[in-house]
């Protein structure tokens, strides 16, 4: 079962990476890093590791990253994946 979920989610996965950034998709990690429990107020970025006032998630993958890591990178630090855009998080 693992092994057949694992698929879906890699296909989801590229979908979303090959498909132009739809609103839906957008909806969706905004929902999902909203929904992430965190320590609000203390947050720092993992790449800069200077404390992110304003946190930008990486679309599509959905990583977060302060506003200065966030314009400077065209592929995720983390995952590699190519970025197709920003989206400002409100925590
Ligand atoms: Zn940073
Ligand atoms: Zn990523």
């Amino acid at each position: 079962m693992d092994v057949m979920l694992n698929a879906m989610v890699q296909e989801l996965l590229s979908d979303i990476a090959t498909s132009a950034v739809e609103a839906a998709n957008v909806e969706r990690i905004a929902t999902s890093v909203a929904q992430t429990p965190r320590d609000v107020g203390s947050r720092e970025c993992d790449i800069c590791m200077n404390s992110a006032f304003e946190v930008y998630a990486l679309v599509p993958c959905g990583h977060l990253l302060c506003k200065q890591c966030a314009g400077r990178f065209s592929k995720c630090p983390t995952c590699s994946k190519p970025v197709a855009s920003t989206l400002r998080v409100f925590m």
